[in-house]
């Protein structure tokens, strides 16, 4: 699934694809790390089960309900 937001550290645009089996589908929402290629920061993103972002957090939060987190880079 081809999404678009924004960075929360640069504010710019940005896509990303991602795909239910890229996150933890035990719980959500689901911690995914995006990685920004405009400002080389990493954010938290949680999706829900319809892979909408629910809120984003700066940097990298680890969670006690999953190790599965995976980074995903921006297109
Ligand atoms: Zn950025």
């Amino acid at each position: 699934m081809h999404k678009f937001n924004t960075c929360p550290y640069c504010n710019q645009k940005i896509s990303f694809k991602i795909e239910l089996e890229d996150i933890d589908t035990n719980y959500y929402p689901a911690p995914v790390y995006i990685s920004c290629k405009l400002c080389n920061q990493t954010s938290t993103f949680y999706m829900d089960s319809r892979l909408q972002v629910s809120y984003k957090e700066l940097g990298i939060k680890k969670s006690k309900m999953t190790t599965k987190i995976k980074t995903i880079k921006t297109l």
